[in-house]
């Protein structure tokens, strides 16, 4: 068994190393100085592109700098704000609610601990590992619908595992060492955005000759 995991860790970091060459410098698009504001750019990108979020967030973090700011910000001129990014509602009781937390219960930073990430107003796994993974440089492996296609179709995590993020996560942090965790996310959520994209680009792909997906075409 520990040969055959073996064996299977080396097989992704093939997998990896071909997929960093096709997409360098792979990372989150999101705009952001510091852990708040990624915190709060990733839950306005819930259903949204990046490239949206990022036109809404400078006059945000302009008007709300800080944790403390926002935490008091009047909720009819926030869902304005980022009226935009869509289901504005919802997520301006996220910022509130975030806020208030890391304010009354972490003195005003955003921790890092995956525990008391995801006990933050909006904030679910996959966004708890962005913000380890971009603004903290902590082991973090985002899964979205992205990564959980691709990584399913080219074999890495079962279809059984693919419908579960927390399943698919555990598995995929499996196969890489830890410092690779975040900087694979990234660059499987590229490849999904730009060849292995539902209707997928096989032709373009560097890594056909290990995808299961196409060996069964
Ligand atoms: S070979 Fe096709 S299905 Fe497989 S990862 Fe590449 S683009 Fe996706």
């Amino acid at each position: 068994m520990a040969v055959r995991s073996a064996s299977l860790m080396k097989d992704a970091v093939a997998v990896f190393d071909r997929l960093d060459v096709q997409h360098p410098n792979a990372w989150t698009e999101l705009h952001f100085t510091n852990p708040y504001e990624l915190l709060a750019a990733t839950i306005l990108a819930a259903q949204c592109t990046d490239a949206r979020v990022n036109q809404v967030t400078p006059a945000l973090f302009k008007k709300y700098p800080a944790p403390a700011q926002l935490a008091r910000a009047d909720v009819a001129q926030l869902e304005t704000m980022i009226h935009p990014t869509g289901f504005f509602r919802v997520k301006a009781k996220s910022l509130i609610g975030m806020a208030n937390a890391v304010v009354d219960e972490h003195g005003g930073e955003v921790p890092s601990d995956m525990d008391a990430l995801v006990a933050l107003s909006g904030v679910g796994r996959k966004t708890a590992n962005v913000v380890r993974g971009h603004a903290f440089n902590l082991p973090g492996f985002p899964v979205d619908r992205h990564v959980l296609r691709v990584a399913t179709r080219i074999g890495l995590v079962s279809a059984k595992a693919g419908e579960d993020a927390v399943k698919a996560e555990t598995r995929l942090m499996a196969l890489l060492p830890p410092d690779r965790w975040t900087r694979a996310s990234d660059t499987l959520i590229l490849h999904g955005r730009r060849i292995c994209k539902p209707k997928p680009l096989c032709d373009r792909c560097s890594i056909w000759t290990s995808c299961a997906y196409y060996r069964r075409q």
